[in-house]
């Protein structure tokens, strides 16, 4: 823990910490070494982690990087936090990410944004959205692990882009209790971490049914760790040839291909799927994540949390809404309210919303299929490029940036486990990710056969 915090202390240019609780990350680790000595070490006793801003931790600011959060410090902890500290886990601070998670570079946090330590010259990248803060913490080596959430890909897209490991388990398998809402039937916590084993570990810490959020599943969480046989013989490897884009960069598809061959040679079968629906995703989810977006933000009002604007003479409420809400959120997250809000108003409903729902039932339909036909696990690759340099995406148009989601969006709106392992290096040097989406609840088989990967 002393360690971490020296390291924090030296990497201030990463922007990765943007609240640092040094007293309490001590307290934890003497409780933790307290614990070690009476012979009780609980799964993560001791191990100093950074946790996403988005996540609520009591007494210590939560703000979702957002300026509408100003100065919120929760009273109560969320649970997958809580499962943490109870599995004797350390807190460093809180994460730097893109503002309510709605991004995915980073920069629309109202810190500003966090830096990848990866680097070609002089060129600043970025580590990716949402949860930047986490991946670039963990892969400077900040800390051990971190918390991320994943909406549409901001857990797995940031851990391909710092070459990291990142986890998006099956929807339901982690509490949403207490994690600032986005789109809440796209949201899912997992862990950020160096290897696939300590992923395995950290999951199962996080993981568990909690009656506090009635979308969590009432099922027991089975030791991932001991599901690491390294043994995927017999195991089928789909390779949807949907994913194979136009304009895709060579050394992802040659990549691809040699993630194939090591789960080729390690006793899986490789073969070709068809994922129909997958043209569609990016669109339904550019519906459906603002829709429940615009919903679940309609709560900062300025009465309840937070900022409030200064009113002038004559204001009433509604002034008050319009100022506040103008002043705390930013221009993204204001385009993602916009949007929802248009897509669910009457007379548009059918045609956005509804219509986006069918589609997401029909991408998960394709994935069934494929299922049922056989298939343990799908690879793919993460991203359709390595990290790209800041500011480069920024004042482009903003679906130039939701075109990075391309490969990670399908799986929230299938509701499945994907976890991105770093692939190797593309020609400047920079980490890329493969991807694998394995079946629900089985996130230890999919742990396994990422492990091949690593
Ligand atoms: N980049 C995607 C978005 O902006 C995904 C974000 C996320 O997974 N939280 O919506």
């Amino acid at each position: 823990t002393e360690a971490c915090l020296s390291e924090i202390e030296g990497a201030g240019a990463l922007n990765a910490f943007v609240h640092r609780t040094p007293e309490l990350a001590l307290e934890q680790a003497k409780a933790a070494d307290a614990r070690i000595a009476a012979g009780d070490a609980p799964a993560m006793c001791g191990l100093p982690l950074g946790i996403k801003d988005l996540f609520c931790t009591r007494g210590v600011a939560s703000q979702a990087a957002s300026h509408i959060l100003n100065g919120f410090r929760p009273e109560y902890e969320s649970t997958v936090t809580q499962n943490l500290w109870d599995a004797g886990a350390v807190m460093l601070g809180k994460l730097n990410m893109d503002e309510f998670a709605m991004g995915s570079s980073n920069e629309t946090s109202v810190y500003g944004n966090a830096v990848n330590p990866w680097k070609v010259d002089d060129r600043a990248l970025t580590p990716g959205g949402s949860s930047g803060g986490s991946a670039a913490a963990v892969a400077a080596d900040l800390c051990l692990a971190a918390t991320g959430t994943d909406t549409g890909g901001s857990i797995r897209q940031p851990a391909a882009f710092t070459g990291i490991v990142g986890l998006k388990p099956t929807y339901g398998r982690c509490s949403r209790w207490g994690v600032v809402a986005f789109a809440s039937s796209l949201d899912q916590a997992g862990p950020m971490t160096k290897t696939v084993q300590d992923a395995a570990i950290m999951l199962g810490a996080m993981a568990g049914h909690d009656p506090k959020d009635s979308t969590s599943a009432e099922l027991p969480v089975p030791d991932f760790e001991a599901a690491l046989s390294g043994d995927i013989r017999g195991k089928t490897i789909g390779i949807p040839r949907e994913y194979r884009m136009e304009g895709m960069p060579a050394e992802i598809e040659k990549l691809w291909h040699q993630g194939a061959e090591m789960l080729r040679d390690a006793g899986a079968k490789i073969v070709d799927i068809s994922l129909p629906h997958t043209k569609y995703a990016l669109p339904a989810y550019y519906v459906i994540a603002p829709a429940e977006a615009s919903s679940n933000l309609a709560r900062y009002d300025g009465v309840r949390y937070g900022h409030r604007a200064k009113l002038g003479q004559g204001d009433g409420i509604v002034e008050m809404y319009e100022k506040t809400r103008a002043e705390g959120f930013g221009p993204e997250v204001q385009r993602r309210v916009m949007i929802g809000t248009y897509v669910l108003s009457a007379g548009f409903y059918d045609a956005y919303y509804n219509r986006a729902r069918k589609v997401r039932a029909l991408i998960k339909r394709d994935f069934d299929e494929v299922f049922a036909a056989g298939v343990d696990a799908i690879l793919t690759p993460a991203t359709p490029s390595a990290a790209f340099g800041l500011g480069e995406m920024q004042d482009a148009d903003p679906v130039q940036m939701y075109l990075n989601d391309v490969f990670t969006v399908t799986v929230n709106l299938a509701g499945l486990p994907g976890i991105s392992v770093p692939a190797g290096l593309d020609g400047q040097g920079l980490p890329l990710g493969l991807q694998l989406i394995g079946r629900p609840w089985e996130e230890g088989d999919l742990l396994n056969t990422a492990q091949v990967l690593e």
